[in-house]
């Protein structure tokens, strides 16, 4: 496959938007950021003709594929009623009550237009509510790219110090300096429960499955541990599950494993690609947001986002997707294991139907310190031979898998032979 047309519209936007793309996470990718003309179910069609077999989705939104027929029904009817209304509307009240059904800690809702800022809003509510400043978050976690948590997240730990007391590393130039900021290496129960002991923490935020740098499950009791902490010292726990909601299942990480934080921030599939997240969270604490704790935005709720919104979680609520994404994404990850155990080559494969990790080689990393280890260069490579193979996947190794993708698994495998016998 070429990919010449996209190459050379990206060198001429250059000129006019930074970079030629509008996200710095869309960068860096091999052979260029593409252009892309149409989406459907699980086909990305680029500006060169070419159909991609996409596991991007969106960087994980589209849990019910491109363009699913109950998203874009719903969005065509709302759009002859309102866009923006600076009010209130019933299908907020609606996703909402879908909301608090469906995530265990749902009990009051807020909705935002990012993850970033739903994620500064639960940060907010922690320091109302405890009258405390400091944030513990841990490396290799990615909570959105605001100055006070994109810390220790990429690229290296180089300058990061003990495991025991790490200096947070800044993501970007220009970040403001870490203030109120703690940084742990993550599943290791014993350092959150010494920090935590200092009694000045307002919370702990985590993405309870880490999915963002390598993909590595909390270790057994790791969560009910830092749960106890917390509760022992008067810390709220946040868990992020802008990735792991609605894709582990419809109640996210804190379903599956029985852990219930205090403040959890979703997004992503929650509105399958339109722009939506929501910070959710125990009456007690989230009544504050109701009183002194402000949390705005022009565009929340957005008549459209909304009505997207609703029609995601009904399609979640129902379970259909789950069903349907299950052996999808199992019969990949099984045919993934076999072609590289054909090919000689060791790999990882860490997740769930719907979102799971592939890495080479065989450590398995308890932290982001472990997973830095790690040979990231050849899975970047084999990302970057696949694309020329018809199927787009992330180059640090996650693979979203949407209902769409049952018709498309064969065709992934074989492009995955191909690229293992090194044929282009
Ligand atoms: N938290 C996590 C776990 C994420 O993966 C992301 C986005 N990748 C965010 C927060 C930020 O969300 P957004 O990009 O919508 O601001």
């Amino acid at each position: 496959m070429k990919f010449d047309v996209s190459r050379q519209r990206i060198e001429a936007a250059s000129a006019i938007v930074a970079g030629g793309v509008n996200s710095a996470f869309r960068s860096g990718i091999r052979p260029h950021p593409l252009v892309f003309a149409e989406a459907d179910g699980a086909i990305l069609t680029d500006v060169d003709g070419n159909r991609l077999v996409d596991y991007f989705l969106g960087m994980g939104p589209m849990l019910l594929g491109h363009r699913p027929a109950p998203v874009v029904d719903a969005v065509r009817a709302q759009l002859d009623r309102s866009i923006l209304v600076a009010g209130q509307t019933d299908l907020e009240y609606a996703a909402a009550r879908l909301l608090t059904e469906l995530v265990p800690s749902a009990e009051l809702v807020r909705f935002s237009v990012s993850g970033s800022e739903a994620v500064q809003a639960a940060l907010r509510v922690a320091r109302a509510a405890t009258g405390r400043s400091t944030v513990l978050k841990f490396e290799g976690h990615y909570h959105g790219w605001f100055d006070n948590v994109m810390w220790s997240v990429s690229p290296t730990l180089e300058e990061a110090g003990p495991a025991e007391a790490p200096v947070p590393v800044a993501s970007s130039l220009g970040q403001q300096p870490a203030v109120d900021l703690a940084v742990l290496p993550w599943n290791d129960a014993d350092l959150v429960r010494q920090r935590l002991a200092r009694g000045d923490v307002a919370a702990v935020i985590m993405e309870p499955v880490m999915f963002n740098n390598a993909g590595i499950l909390p270790l057994p009791g790791y969560l009910e541990a830092v749960r106890e902490a917390c509760d022992a010292s008067g810390t709220l726990l946040i868990f992020d599950e802008v990735i792991t909601g609605f894709r582990i299942g419809p109640g996210g990480a804190q379903q599956e494993f029985g852990v219930t934080p205090d403040l959890t921030v979703l997004g992503k599939a929650l509105a399958n690609g339109f722009p939506v997240a929501a910070v959710v969270g125990k009456r007690s604490y989230m009544d504050l947001v109701a009183d002194r704790v402000v949390h705005g935005g022009t565009y929340n709720t957005q008549s459209v986002a909304m009505a997207a919104t609703l029609a995601t979680l009904t399609e979640i609520a129902s379970g259909r997707p789950y069903e349907t994404i299950g052996p999808v994404g199992t019969a990949l990850m099984e045919g993934l294991r076999k072609e590289f155990a054909d090919a000689g080559v060791e790999v990882r494969i860490v997740g769930y139907p719907a979102v799971f990790q592939v890495r080479f080689g065989t450590v398995r990393p308890r932290d982001y310190r472990e997973a830095l280890q790690a040979d990231r260069a050849a899975y970047v490579d084999f990302a970057a031979d696949l694309l020329h193979h018809g199927v787009r996947v992330l180059p640090r190794g996650t693979w979203f898998v949407s209902t769409s993708h049952g018709d498309h698994v064969d065709a992934t495998l074989s492009a995955v032979h191909d690229v293992l016998k090194g044929s282009r």
